[in-house]
């Protein structure tokens, strides 16, 4: 399968002056683009559009200065959007219009992998101009120190910037899949917030698996420094002050809490030894119903925790890829009432979030909240394969 290793890049100031002129001069010819499709003319194919390049060029001299391939890239990028454009169209679901990207974010740089260079830590990025073109090179070839060894076998990468301008090269690479395990037993995950999964396998035995416990750390932080910025005037030397250390704390949590989710992935995907993994469907779930509306808006904390369940969605797409790549299967099925059902003698009762404990009003069972779902998700799977397996 393909992967992506994405690693920071430590770049001189004068090669960040290159890049940031490279990538205005991308998204400007992109914009411009979008911007002429806006207004209803058609998109010509990458290979037409292409053809006005040089027309471009002319009018603009300054896009000379950028590397050719960047700016091909720019074309092909166009053609996939119009092409998911029109595909949704076609599926008839609600399509956006490719955007003009915004001045702030950062227009990712896509090199092929044959016209850029690795050598030891240094990654070098060709520019434009000089050579045979006949314009003189006004940006130097770019050579950007890599803080973790690159993968050897690369197809493209990708250079960006996040908010806080430090700079990344993605390298995608095709990486081989591992053999299917020979084991053949089931492994059931219900996904939560306090702990972000709880399983069951087809043994009995049960594994908990933390998630991310910082959080509540973190926005106390976040929340004094919103708090002392908003008393500080606009624009004010502490105010852009505060807003760089918002900034910075916050990019930390997202970090640890990418960082956990990660480890956590890998320690279902790699280490433990069931051939199949059954999660929840995330997307059937409705995680705010109206009772519990009544009850957040009381509970702070709650409230965020239910709202910040977006990390579950990306927990789920971390094991997707990770699984295809341990050889094992990841299967998703309906959710529905396996945290209200009694996993023992099947009776329905309500639930609500705050209940940790499983008490069953019909047999008495006991249980921890997360484990009877994860139970019953596993009973759920196995009665679906029916009667005739090797399953026990
Ligand atoms: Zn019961």
């Amino acid at each position: 399968m393909l992967l992506c290793t994405k690693i920071r890049l430590q770049v001189s100031e004068a090669d960040a002056e290159a890049l940031e002129f490279m990538q205005g001069k991308c998204r400007g010819l992109y914009n411009w683009w979008v911007m002429r499709l806006r207004d209803g003319e058609p998109w010509p194919g990458w290979a037409a559009a292409k053809l006005s390049l040089q027309a471009s060029k002319d009018h603009d001299p300054d896009v000379r200065q950028v590397y050719g391939k960047l700016l091909h890239e720019v074309y092909f990028r166009l053609d996939k959007a119009m092409a998911a454009f029109f595909r949704r169209v076609k599926a008839g679901e609600t399509p956006g219009f490719p955007r003009v990207r915004p001045r702030h974010a950062f227009f990712t740089l896509c090199y092929p992998a044959l016209y850029i260079k690795v050598k030891g830590d240094i990654l070098r990025l060709p520019t434009g101009g000089g050579g045979a073109s006949g314009v003189p090179k006004q940006y130097p070839t770019i050579a950007a120190r890599l803080t973790e060894p690159a993968p050897t076998d690369y197809r493209e990468v990708a250079i960006s910037r996040d908010a806080r301008g430090h700079y990344y090269a993605s390298f995608v690479s095709e990486q081989p899949d591992a053999p299917t395990p020979p084991d053949s037993e089931v492994l059931a995950f219900d996904l939560g917030i306090k702990t972000l999964a709880t399983g069951v396998d087809t043994q009995g035995r049960i594994f908990h698996i933390g998630g991310f416990k910082g959080g509540g750390w973190y926005n106390h932080q976040l929340d004094k420094i919103r708090s002392k910025r908003d008393t500080c005037q606009k624009k004010s030397r502490r105010y852009i002050h505060l807003s760089a250390t918002y900034q910075r704390v916050s990019e930390q949590k997202r970090n640890k809490h990418t960082d956990c989710l990660h480890k956590a992935s890998s320690l279902i995907a790699y280490r433990l030894v069931a051939r199949t993994v059954v999660i929840g469907d995330l997307s059937q779930r409705q995680m705010v119903t109206k009772a519990h509306h009544e009850k957040q808006k009381k509970n702070k904390r709650l409230h965020r925790a239910v709202f910040n369940d977006w990390g579950l969605y990306r927990f789920g797409q971390m094991l997707d890829y990770k699984c295809v790549h341990a050889g094992k299967e990841l299967q998703r099925l309906d959710e529905r009432y396996t945290s209200k059902d009694c996993s023992v003698c099947g009776n329905r009762q309500d639930m609500p979030l705050w209940k940790r404990t499983y008490r069953c009003g019909n047999c008495g069972l006991v249980m921890d909240r997360d484990e009877n779902s994860a139970v019953n998700i596993l009973q759920r799977f196995l009665a679906r394969l029916g009667p005739h397996t090797s399953l026990a």
